[in-house]
């Protein structure tokens, strides 16, 4: 009974989001599917779950948010996803991105370097029915070399470089998306792995909190 208002509660939001997302552009069927799916307000505390359908970040404990929902939609937008591809996030924060990628690829790994913030994602993931995510605590900046190659690699938070050992973890053809500049404002940068070379270009801005580690800021 609870469960079926709640569900009511928030499906005219959820609806209300995903035609906000459309008219600011999101074209893509998939990524549109995907976020009616996963219910955002799992992913959020309590305390801000009645602004889940925002197109809005939120708080979500120690400092972090979780990314406004136009955000992530233009990051999975841009990587065209078939549904077969092998993808890492850096930065799992709330889980909501990492539920987002299982509707659009075939594994997902997740890094995330707050042990406490990871363990509320998996929560949330595991409430949701959601078992197929990979996830780790550690510095994502040095990425994940033993499930390497990745076609994607997608990275929540801002950079002041690209980090140089995830383009090494791209399998050729793969993405990396990568939010790049100073704490106050970025660019999301692309880059594609050629053959043999690197390919770049520089997309929307964007502003992240900071990613924090050995190719990132210092703590
Ligand atoms: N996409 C996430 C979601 O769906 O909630 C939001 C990501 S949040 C904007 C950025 C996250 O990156 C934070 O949880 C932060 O702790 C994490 N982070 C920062 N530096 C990191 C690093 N070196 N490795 C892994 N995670 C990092």
């Amino acid at each position: 009974m609870v469960a079926a208002a709640v569900a009511r509660q928030f499906g005219g939001a959820r609806r209300r989001l995903i035609e906000e997302l459309e008219a600011k552009g999101v074209g893509d069927l998939a990524v549109l599917k995907a976020f009616d799916d996963v219910p955002r307000h799992h992913f959020v505390p309590t305390g801000v779950a009645h602004r889940a359908y925002e197109d809005a970040p939120l708080p979500i404990g120690h400092g972090q948010t979780i990314s406004q929902p136009s955000v992530h939609a233009r990051f999975l937008a841009l990587l065209r996803l078939t549904g077969r591809e092998r993808v890492l996030e850096i930065g799992t924060g709330s889980g909501f991105q990492a539920a987002l990628l299982t509707r659009l690829a075939a594994s997902v790994f997740s890094i995330e370097r707050i042990a406490a913030l990871a363990e509320q994602a998996r929560e949330c993931l595991r409430a949701c029915g959601i078992e197929q995510v990979i996830q780790r605590v550690g510095d994502g900046t040095l990425g994940w070399p033993e499930f390497a190659p990745f076609d994607a690699i997608l990275v929540g938070a801002a950079s002041p470089e690209i980090p140089v050992p995830l383009t090494e973890q791209l399998a050729v053809g793969g993405q990396l998306l990568v939010p790049v500049g100073d704490k106050q404002g970025q660019a999301l940068v692309r880059v594609v792995r050629t053959a043999d070379d690197f390919r770049q270009e520089r997309l929307d801005p964007m502003r992240f909190v900071p990613l924090i580690g050995a190719h990132g800021f210092e703590a």
